[in-house]
């Protein structure tokens, strides 16, 4: 089931060398980006140093980790040194930052293959991949279909085996939609479980770094090696250590799984059908069913929105022309120089959000929106609280429908904000969760559900994702990439 591991025995077998393995996975994801848009750019030199380097230790039969000479790929907000990361934005099209996200350098320390950073949402701020400033990532399974998003590139790349695995950020959803909507993989860590620090913030008591892979094993792998407490960031929690592969075959039997009724309404036809299937396959695992309701959900599309789009007019307002990136250059003065960068800098729905934001966060209506909806927050995460004091986990779609057409997004943003519906409850509480296909809908266009645990029980998410795998398949490769 793991492919990286298959890779790892390959290379200590040399079967293969790292280095043949980063020209393939280079000259394929270099073949088929024009088709799927995933990587906004490649990072050739660096794939090729890191893996001579680790010939070089195979051949002393030095030990070599398991994520070493692995091609992967890293969401465009996340730092690397001398590396352009450009958040897909306008504004930041020719930063490149001087220093490594910790997620990074923890890969960096494994001698992890960077191939390439993947496409977003411009600042992670969508669900299509469609507001990249570049072109939009299409969907590997069909690609007149969106990959979802925010990380779209990520899940495009790694379904479409231009990578074995890829890091996203997830601030409401954008790791576990694209992985539901490509078929893969993908796991939003607990707040804390993960340094931010080089992540580049969008809302920063929201965001987190997950990891998309093919399978749950191979995202355990790569969270057990970037996850725990980092002193540049202090919101991470210095005493957790990650070990979800020690737990990963733990049985199922006996365990609780909560269905909640209200992320359970208004799901389009085949995403309710294949998701009841699922929710009978862990009942044949021995799993006990038990159904909930969360009445503050109803709530939850509001105060993400509020939330995200005040921190992210406060994050944003460092891009001013003086200290980051892009500068319009013909100016009257300072505030003009300002104005007219940031309004050719930033894409529409960014500078939609920094504008609710702004307003939410004004004089006059700061306690009737943002003080609001932090209160509400807190009644949110008392309500998960309740639940999984009767549950071990919580099961939902990731989302309400699969994949839509490119261009299909309405022109009504609240439309597309109600996607996110079963996602967005995740990231108020803090709370670990994990999309997993479940199925294929009537144009074959792959179903995600997601798992939800308690605050750090990383380990108890994904062995239920490991054993749902285990005992079915939908998980297919695409005809895209690398065929090992
Ligand atoms: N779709 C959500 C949004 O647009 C989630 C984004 C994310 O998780 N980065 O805000």
């Amino acid at each position: 089931m793991s492919k990286l591991l298959d890779i790892h025995e390959k290379l200590i077998n040399k079967d293969i060398s790292a280095v043949q393995l980063a020209k393939l996975y280079l000259s394929k994801a270099k073949r088929d980006n024009g088709a799927l848009g995933a990587y906004v750019s490649f990072t050739e030199e660096e794939a090729l140093k890191t893996a001579k380097a680790v010939d070089g230790k195979i051949a002393r039969g030095e030990m070599i980790s398991p994520l070493a000479g692995i091609p992967m790929a890293l969401k465009d907000n996340i730092s690397t040194k001398d590396i352009k990361t450009t958040c897909c934005s306008r504004i930041l099209c020719d930063y490149t930052p001087v220093y490594n996200a910790t997620v990074w350098e923890r890969l960096i320390n494994k001698d992890a293959v960077l191939i390439g950073k993947t496409n977003m949402d411009e600042f992670a701020m969508g669900s299509s991949c469609e507001s990249s400033c570049f072109f939009p990532a299409k969907n590997p399974h069909n690609t007149e279909h969106v990959p979802g998003g925010s990380s779209g590139g990520s899940a495009a790349a790694v379904a479409g085996n231009l990578a074995l695995y890829a890091l996203g950020s997830d601030t409401g959803g954008s790791v576990r939609q694209p992985s539901a909507h490509c078929g893969i993989v993908g796991l939003k860590p607990t707040y804390g479980a993960v340094s931010r620090y080089g992540l580049i913030a969008y809302a920063s008591s929201l965001d987190q770094v997950g990891v998309m892979a093919g399978s749950a094993e191979d995202v355990a792998l790569v969270f057990d090696s970037i996850a725990g407490g980092d002193s540049m960031d202090s919101t991470s929690n210095p005493q957790y250590q990650a070990n979800t592969l020690r737990d990963l075959e733990s049985e199922i039997k006996g365990k609780k799984i909560g269905i909640v009724k209200e992320l359970s309404e208004g799901l389009n036809e085949d995403v309710e059908k294949a998701f009841s299937e699922a929710v009978k396959v862990y009942e044949t695992l021995g799993a006990r069913i038990e159904y909930i309701s969360l009445p503050t959900l109803q709530y939850t599309l509001p105060i993400y929105y509020i939330l995200a789009c005040a921190e992210a007019s406060s994050n944003l307002g460092r891009y001013d022309g003086v200290r980051y990136g892009f500068r319009k250059n013909i100016y009257e003065d300072i505030n003009d120089m300002v104005s007219q960068t940031r309004s050719e800098g930033f894409g529409d729905e960014v500078k939609r959000r920094i504008l609710m934001g702004t307003y939410v966060l004004s004089k006059g209506y700061r306690d009737a929106y943002y003080k609001k909806a932090q209160e509400l927050r807190l009644a949110v995460v008392a309500d998960f609280k309740r639940a999984f004091s009767k549950c071990d986990v919580i099961l939902s779609p990731t989302t309400p429908a699969t994949a839509g057409k490119l261009g299909t997004q309405s022109e009504n943003p609240v439309d597309n904000y109600r996607e996110d519906i079963c996602t967005v409850p995740v990231n108020i509480a803090g709370l670990p969760s994990v999309s997993v296909p479940c199925g294929f809908d009537r144009e074959n266009l792959p179903i995600g559900m997601q798992i939800i645990g308690r605050s750090f029980e990383e380990n108890k998410i994904l062995n239920f994702a490991h054993k749902f795998g285990q005992v079915t398949e939908y998980i297919k490769e695409t005809d895209w990439g690398v065929r090992l």
